[in-house]
């Protein structure tokens, strides 16, 4: 019996003239990741993708593939399906093969049929009659119920062949990935901004990283612990370009000479600055963060205030509104969790004030950052980047 997996679209569908270029994205995502594991035959009909193991050795690595298929934006169900003929005993066949191990552990059911293919002789009352025949003499146990089933048993007809299946999963959702353009994720090693790039990743943002790292104050672990996180979002986005600033001699120069108070706001407008040049380097329409309204001293109102007024791009924020909470849970779904809150430091921690300001005046922060040649700095850090390729298959790759 031949395995197969449908991918259906989601919004994809709603796109007008776009949609082709959407399309090509979504295939393109798929194939790259299918040659790493196997041979299929991969093309597309009537709003699904269809994945076609070619050989045995690949057939045995569909489960691979599935999950493959899972992690592709723009696909909001990825469904294992058997297929067969165009033939109502060859679907009634595959149907007494395939579905008993699908519907273990389920008590009652509903078949439904669909029939894109209408020259197909039977009706799709008729043909989930059959389905729903087929089924019963399998799993005597089971019974017909037609408006709460536990589970559904599908039988479609399409243009090439016939498929059977017991419902779909969740795919990953959202837009296929860079088709809204290029965003700097600011890429720390906590739970928030790893969770900020795989929003914006599913609203179709290409993601560039960047992390500031404070060496000796933070360790190379820390470091590796971040380039972990962006090997996890591979997952999703198949390869991710990491850039490392050193912020170490900002942090000490902070620390010498100016008020202590204002020493994280001052610090992240250097960041902002920072990320900003890069941006720009990289073709980056917008900056990204993890910031959540109210979460720490700063990050008020008044306190993201500061950093903004230095963009001259936008800054997407997609956490904002979220609570601590409901970041953890994707975080968790999206596997980021567990590596997150491995212990080390980060460069904010490092000489944090014991007072923070809350509610910073944009006048003082300015005279306290007058007191350093900000510009100066900013250009010396910049000159520490190291760019890291961080890739879904393979080693990363560090860059010039
Ligand atoms: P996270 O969990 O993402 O570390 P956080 O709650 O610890 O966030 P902050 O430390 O205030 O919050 O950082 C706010 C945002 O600033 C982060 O979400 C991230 O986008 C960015 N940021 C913080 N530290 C770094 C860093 N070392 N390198 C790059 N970006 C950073
Ligand atoms: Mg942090």
């Amino acid at each position: 019996m031949k395995e197969v997996i449908l991918c259906k679209y989601g919004e994809v569908i709603l796109k007008g003239a776009n949609r082709s270029d959407f399309e090509a994205r979504m295939m393109k995502q798929l194939r790259q990741r299918a040659r790493r594991i196997g041979n299929f035959n991969i093309f597309y009909a009537q709003s699904t993708v269809f994945i076609e193991p070619l050989d045995e050795e690949s057939m045995e690595k569909i489960d691979e593939m599935t999950y493959q298929a899972k992690h592709v934006f723009g696909f909001v169900g990825v469904t294992r399906a058997a297929a067969c003929r165009k033939d109502i005993s060859e679907i009634c066949r595959v149907t007494k093969e395939y579905i008993p191990e699908k519907i273990k552990g389920f008590k009652t059911f509903k078949a439904e049929a669909k029939r894109s293919d209408k020259t197909f002789p039977l009706s799709s009352p008729e043909i989930a009659g059959e389905v729903g025949a087929s089924v019963l003499e399998v799993a005597p146990n089971m019974k017909v119920d037609l408006y709460h089933p536990e589970i559904i048993v599908h039988a479609e007809i399409r243009e090439k062949e016939a498929y059977v299946h017991a419902g779909q999963e969740k795919g990953a959702g959202g837009i296929p990935y860079g088709s809204s353009g290029r965003g700097l994720l600011m890429l720390s090693g906590g739970i928030d901004s790893p969770v900020a790039g795989f929003m914006m990743a599913k609203r179709g943002v290409q993601i560039e990283a960047i992390h500031f790292e404070s060496f000796p104050y933070t360790s190379e672990r820390a470091k590796e612990k971040v380039l972990s996180l962006a090997k996890i979002l591979t997952e999703y986005t198949m390869r991710m370009r990491v850039h490392v600033v050193s912020l170490t001699h900002i942090q000490e120069m902070l620390r010498d000479n100016c008020d202590e108070d204002y020493f994280t706001l001052l610090l992240r407008r250097y960041m902002m600055a920072i990320s900003l040049k890069i941006a720009k380097d990289y073709d980056c329409g917008a900056i990204i963060t993890g910031e959540s309204l109210g979460q720490v001293a700063s990050q008020t109102m008044k306190a993201i205030a500061v950093t903004d007024s230095m963009a001259n791009i936008p800054v997407y924020r997609p956490l904002i509104g979220m609570d601590k909470e409901e970041i953890i849970e994707i975080s968790r779904k999206i596997g980021t969790f567990d590596t997150s809150v491995l212990p080390y430091e980060d460069c904010c921690t490092v000489f944090t004030p014991r007072h923070p300001r809350t509610r910073p005046e944009i006048e003082k922060v300015i005279a306290e950052e007058n007191k350093l040649d900000f510009n100066a700095l900013v250009e010396e850090a910049y000159a520490t980047k190291q760019s890291i390729v961080v890739k879904q298959f393979g080693d990363n790759i560090v860059e010039g």
